[in-house]
């Protein structure tokens, strides 16, 4: 056939201000990958796992059509990302939010991986998510997304394989319908498929807590080697959910004076110290710390800058930035959330002076126990919460050592001597394998 005489006039070029192409400041994988290169040039990592360990192993991206109770379907984006499978079966959350993309699901994938390596649990790391927005679903609703989502990653998922737990609006309700839908296509149940599950379904004891319980345990060892103790250090928290509501009562039980909390609402402020156990009595009541009135409300954004001796942002990412770093007064940073620093703010931290403990040692008290869950479902043997506890305080307090003792050994910061750590365990696995290449 000849070509047409007048071809048809393209279609003008769709400029999309995309979250993804926006700075790379505010880039989760590329603020991730900036640490990692360092990480890789200060381990003299060779050139071809370099580019291994550079990109994901599998990257999946679904259409989850969902019936809404008003008849109309819908379709979600699904995305799971497995990023190396190298030291075990992949192991990582499913969020449901608006603000997933597959950018940041490679990024949290990435990190799951050089968390579980950090912490030396034999899982490798992967991130799901969907694009919803959980707060407008009804009950039935939420269950269909689960259910077809689980449904369209079926094959990557499994107890050797890729084990999710619940992360950003999803809780063990959600991973019961997983574990759920897994087990009804392989006709059997099969509780090891995910962590975070009701204890009543194989779910650990102290699984909930377990995030911030080990933010708890770092900082005191952080203080510790500042001289300084739990007992009446002030503390902020960003994020009064699942690690920061926790986080924050476990050390006010140490004895800690936390000052300010905040959460989506709004944040609050107490010079002479917040009742945590009120303020969760207040949240369980109203869904939200606004409103709360045995304590000043302050601007969001203020908690972070506040008079304190240890912070916990345990929100969301990209929260401490190049624009509020120098404000910051705390002399810890605990990072109970993912990727709360950017890169440009790592650096300001570190000429302040401020001791941070990076995310990935941070916040690996929720993987640590996901693996004792694992165990003990593959095993059938359950273990009293004392134990997981004192397992838990091991490996956290075991983990935070290694990282000292590689900060002193390489004059590097705290992000960088935990990255180090989990890349070189990671490239030693490969090494030892051998590239199937
Ligand atoms: P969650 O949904 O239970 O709680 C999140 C909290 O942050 C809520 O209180 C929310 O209102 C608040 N928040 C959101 N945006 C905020 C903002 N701009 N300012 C102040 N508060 C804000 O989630 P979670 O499970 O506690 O997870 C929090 C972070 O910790 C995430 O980055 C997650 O990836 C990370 N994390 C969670 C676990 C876990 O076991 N739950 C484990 C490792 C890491």
């Amino acid at each position: 056939m000849s070509e047409p005489a007048i071809k048809p006039p393209s279609p003008p070029a769709i400029i999309r201000p995309d979250k993804d192409t926006f700075l790379a400041e505010e880039n989760p994988f590329e603020a991730m990958m900036e640490r990692f290169d360092h990480a890789a040039q200060l381990l003299n990592l060779d050139p071809g796992l370099y580019k291994v360990l550079r990109n994901p192993e599998k990257q999946i991206i679904v259409s989850v059509p969902v019936l809404r109770d008003s008849g109309e379907l819908e379709v979600y984006t699904g995305y799971r990302v497995l990023y190396n499978t190298s030291r075990g079966p992949a192991k990582g959350g499913i969020r449901f939010d608006l603000n997933v993309t597959l950018e940041e699901v490679k990024a949290l994938a990435a990190w799951m991986t050089w968390k579980c390596a950090l912490v030396n649990i034999p899982f490798g790391g992967s991130k799901g998510g969907v694009v919803c927005d959980p707060s407008t679903m009804s009950m039935g609703e939420l269950e269909r997304v689960t259910r077809r989502y689980t449904a369209s990653i079926i094959e990557t998922l499994g107890p050797d394989s890729d084990v999710p737990a619940p992360d950003v609006n999803t809780n063990e309700r959600v991973m019961a319908w997983i574990m759920d839908t897994y087990s009804m296509h392989h006709r059997h149940l099969v509780t090891s498929v995910v962590t975070g599950k009701p204890v009543e379904m194989g779910g650990s004891l102290g699984r909930r807590e377990a995030t911030g319980r080990g933010c708890m345990i770092v900082t005191r060892e952080a203080l510790g080697k500042l001289g300084m103790s739990l007992k009446g250090a002030r503390v902020a928290v960003q994020g009064f959910g699942n690690v920061g509501s926790i986080a924050a009562d476990l050390m006010a039980k140490e004895g800690a004076v936390i000052v300010g909390v905040s959460d989506k609402s709004g944040a609050l402020y107490s010079a002479k110290g917040l009742d945590v156990p009120d303020l969760l009595k207040w949240v369980r009541e109203h869904r939200q710390l606004a409103g709360y009135p045995q304590a000043d409300a302050i601007a969001k954004d203020q908690l972070l800058t506040v008079e304190c001796d240890v912070l916990v942002p345990a929100a969301t990412e990209n929260v401490i930035t190049r624009k509020n770093a120098p404000q910051i007064k705390a002399k810890v940073i605990c990072e109970g959330a993912n990727g709360p620093t950017t890169a440009a703010a790592d650096e300001i931290l570190e000429k302040k002076g401020i001791f941070v403990i990076p995310d990935i040692l941070a916040n690996a008290g929720g993987v640590t126990v996901s693996y004792f869950e694992w165990v003990q479902d593959r095993g059938g043997y359950f273990w009293d919460e004392d134990t997981v506890n004192r397992r838990l305080e091991s490996i956290m307090t075991r983990s935070f050592h290694e990282m000292m003792a590689m900060v002193e050994k390489h004059k590097v910061s705290t992000r960088i001597a935990c990255y180090m750590l989990a890349v070189e365990r990671v490239a030693a696995m490969h090494r030892l394998r051998g590239m199937y290449a």
